[in-house]
């Protein structure tokens, strides 16, 4: 058993920046799965969105936000990250050589799609997550009151006796042994589930783990019917590889089928720098028919100087950048839902805290806009620890306590991954409809994951289930929604309905077994 004033579940940007924040009193404990820099946020490509340029404005970046978003955003939440954006960023360059500038020291800015003006801050051209990971690395190697545990799989929340308040974790070791955590503020910070899809740009431990957890917990859970699919990933052999970012794109390259034919004319005013699940569909549709889809680069000048890990990611898949043409399909990018939280990273569950992708402050509506996500990330990071860091404490932690989870069900008979990972892409994929969700939701509902108890599995297991569960939120939040908006697209409703839809979340909750309205999740919240 280990105590701490500070527990953090993960790696990623929103971890690490919270860590190096807190003030040096506190005892801060970071767990994750793998390695420290096993991350979403290290791969990071394109940037973070700041409205720096001389012509921009923090409105301007607020309006796109909104719009990409397809206006289900939380407007005082935009209001409040987007507006702190450009100080956030303007402090965090005065730290070191994090992000690119020119000769006389000013921070360059790439364009991206959606985005009206020229606002992505980009570091070592397009290694911008591991540039921002690296600083947070060095910052945290110099505080002595944060310790790291490495190849730590977290996988259960502790509650106090009353089961109102999340007081630690359990959590499996390298070995399998057993261990829990207790801490006096505990953070889910384990990024989307991007590897729920067969195709998908994610770190392969990005698998909604946090989102499980905080479900089977009791925390609420909205709006898991939007996943955002990144149009363009390295497409080889059937299968997707890496990322190609949206700054490439922003730097002149089209989307061009094998006869050189451009696909996004007359589909959106911004053509290929549309909105992403409107670029997604398009390419999406083509695949379908058979037909290959290609960025054509051959306009941009200096692609290896301005993209040096683009270049290295085509040319280690045999990709020759001489012929222009690199071959992309969409896939499983970025996670709008979440566990919901307020601006400070408070869930509907007392003690718990949930930051960075694996939250939902209504930061990205329906739809997140190209480089919000790490700008949340470090907003979010640093709200979090000015708060912690302002005394708020919990009196002492009672050593009695339940495990959250219920001990159900032994007998596992559980799907293989690669079955979950094709259902997923199949059925509740960039296309959906009724017939389809109601499938996977069927198919999902044999395996009863959410009553399996947890302490016997192997890690791969507790995986799957953890894989089970969050695909059960997306696909009932996906029936549940009978529109189309941002990232959700239905071909049997495939308009928006304002009049139904608009500004509702669907909320799950697993212990009051409810779907909430809008105005019931700002009740929750406030008690
Ligand atoms: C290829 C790629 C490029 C991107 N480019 C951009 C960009 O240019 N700009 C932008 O704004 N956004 C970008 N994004 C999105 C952005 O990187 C992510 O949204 C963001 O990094 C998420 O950060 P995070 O702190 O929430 O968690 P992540 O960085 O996703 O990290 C999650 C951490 O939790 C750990 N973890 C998971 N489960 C467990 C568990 N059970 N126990 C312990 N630890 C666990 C993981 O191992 C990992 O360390 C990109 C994403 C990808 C995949």
């Amino acid at each position: 058993m280990a105590n701490n004033d500070v527990l953090i579940i993960g790696s990623g940007i929103a971890a690490l920046q919270l860590a190096v924040k807190l003030s040096s009193n506190l005892n801060v404990r970071i767990l994750t799965k793998e390695k420290l820099r096993t991350a979403n946020s290290y791969l990071a490509q394109g940037g973070i969105a700041a409205a720096l340029g001389e012509n921009d404005h923090p409105s301007k970046h607020v309006v796109d936000t909104l719009e990409a978003g397809r206006f289900h955003n939380n407007q005082e939440v935009v209001q409040e990250i987007i507006t702190a954006a450009p100080e956030l960023i303007k402090n965090m360059a005065r730290q070191g050589e994090i992000f690119d500038k020119n000769q006389h020291g000013k921070l360059l800015l790439g364009m991206e799609g959606a985005h009206s003006e020229k606002r992505i801050v980009h570091g070592g051209g397009d290694a911008t997550g591991k540039n921002v990971m690296e600083y947070l690395i060095t910052e945290l190697k110099q505080k002595r009151n944060i310790t790291v545990e490495e190849n730590v799989f977290t996988y259960e929340l502790l509650l106090n006796n009353e089961r109102n308040i999340c007081i630690g974790v359990k959590a499996k070791k390298a070995a399998g042994s057993i261990q829990k955590f207790y801490g006096h503020h505990v953070i889910i910070a384990t990024g989307g589930c991007g590897q729920l899809y067969t195709y998908t740009s994610n770190a392969k431990t990005v698998s909604g783990d946090g989102i499980a957890m905080a479900y089977l917990a009791g925390a609420d859970i909205v709006d898991m019917e939007f996943n955002q699919f990144h149009p363009t990933l390295l497409y080889i052999n059937g299968e997707t590889n890496g990322l190609i970012s949206e700054a490439v794109r922003g730097e002149g390259a089209i989307l061009v089928t094998e006869d050189g034919t451009r696909i996004m004319e007359g589909v959106h005013p911004l053509k290929d720098l549309g909105p992403r699940h409107v670029v997604s569909q398009r390419i999406y549709e083509y695949l379908k028919k058979g037909k290959q889809i290609y960025l054509d680069i051959s306009n941009i000048e200096d692609f290896r100087g301005r993209f040096p890990s683009i270049t290295a990611l085509c040319e280690d898949n045999g990709i020759r950048l001489a012929d222009g043409k690199i071959p992309v399909a969409p896939g499983s990018h970025f996670l709008m839902g979440g566990i919901k939280t307020d601006l400070i990273g408070r869930s509907s569950l007392n003690g718990l805290y949930a930051i960075g992708e694996a939250s939902c402050t209504g930061l990205h509506g329906a739809n997140r806009l190209a480089s919000n996500s790490l700008l949340e990330g470090l907003f979010q990071g640093e709200q979090l620890s000015k708060w912690i860091n302002e005394g708020w404490k919990r009196p002492q932690i009672q050593p009695k306590h339940h495990d959250c989870h219920p001990k159900g069900e032994k007998a596992v008979h559980l799907p293989h991954v690669q079955q979950i990972k094709d259902s997923m892409m199949e059925r509740v994929g960039i296309v959906r409809n009724e017939v389809n969700l109601k499938k996977q939701q069927a198919w999902l509902q044999q395996f009863k994951a959410e009553m399996i108890h947890l302490d016997t599995l192997t890690t791969q297991q507790l995986t799957k289930i953890f894989m089970l569960v969050t695909a059960k939120l997306m696909t009932d939040a996906a029936l549940k929604r009978t529109e189309s908006r941002g990232g959700h697209f239905r071909s049997d409703c495939p308009n928006e309905d304002d009049h139904h839809w608009l500004r509702k979340s669907i909320i799950h909750n697993y212990k009051q077994g409810r779907e909430k309205s809008n105005e019931h999740i700002e009740t929750a919240l406030a008690t």
